[in-house]
């Protein structure tokens, strides 16, 4: 569903990404993992050219992305919903108002089908009882789980996450993360980029090892974790272990 051939993208002299070739099947859940710095946002914000990459190509659903005019780019980025490590939700509205939003702007829904899809999203994520709410009301945990209730409300075809549970308290973490562990079970296509081995090890489909601006490994979780190929990954696995 995504294909990256020969992806680059530099930052002035800074060479971030280097001919990147990779693709993401649909249903796969791929977990990007690596060391700071070493490009794993970058190549996230490429794959729905948040970020314009400086050579190669990003196809999704069959289209490359890096030909297509801004309008079309807009409409195909729909349909990849992302999460980020500080949620960003609006502040000014409320939790409904918050996932109601793109739909009925963009996707033109009734506020009626919009309320409908907006609760039952909530009760998926658990925070029904949460509609009314302002974002500043909730605890960390709650607002991301409203992020991600949000970005599905568009219907997306792929879900990209960018370390989703870095910025909460240690007791928050766990509710993300079985929201997220739902949505693969469901069948969802999603890459995340994340911290949370326990989470690669139980739910991802593959691992790529990023440092250094390469993709190093691509490997099933079992194989990286029990037998990590390259010296970087071994030695990224020996300090985070
Ligand atoms: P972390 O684990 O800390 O989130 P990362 O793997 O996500 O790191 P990136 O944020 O993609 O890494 O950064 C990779 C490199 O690109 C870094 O050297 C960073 O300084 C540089 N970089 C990222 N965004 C920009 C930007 N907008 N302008 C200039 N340099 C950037
Ligand atoms: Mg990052």
């Amino acid at each position: 569903i995504i294909e990256v051939k020969d992806l680059a993208k530099n930052f002035g002299d800074n060479q971030v990404l280097k001919n990147i070739s990779e693709q993401v099947n649909p249903g796969q859940v791929i977990v990007v993992i690596g060391p700071s710095g070493g490009g794993k946002s970058t190549f996230l914000r490429c794959l729905n050219l948040l970020e314009t990459p400086t050579s190669g190509e990003v196809d999704f659903d069959g289209q490359n992305l890096t030909t297509l005019d801004t309008k079309k780019v807009n409409t195909l980025r729909e349909q990849m919903g992302m999460v980020f490590q500080n949620f960003n939700l609006f502040p000014n509205m409320t939790v409904l108002e918050n996932i109601k939003l793109a739909p009925m702007k963009v996707k033109n829904i009734s506020d009626a089908d919009a309320t409908k899809r907006a609760h039952e999203l909530l009760q998926q994520v658990n925070l029904d009882d949460h509609a009314d709410a302002f974002p500043t009301s909730l605890s960390g945990g709650q607002a991301q789980r409203v992020a991600i209730a949000r970005a599905l409300a568009m219907d997306p075809k792929v879900m990209l996450f960018d370390e989703p549970t870095s910025a909460l308290d240690p007791e928050m973490v766990g509710e993300v993360l079985n929201v997220m562990q739902d949505l693969a079970q469901q069948g969802m296509t999603m890459v995340v980029v994340t911290h949370e081995m326990g989470f690669a090890k139980s739910v991802a489909d593959r691992v790529w090892f990023m440092a250094d601006g390469y993709i190093q490994e691509n490997n099933t979780p079992e194989e990286f974790f029990s037998n990590p190929q390259t010296e970087r990954a071994q030695d990224f696995l020996s300090k985070i272990l």
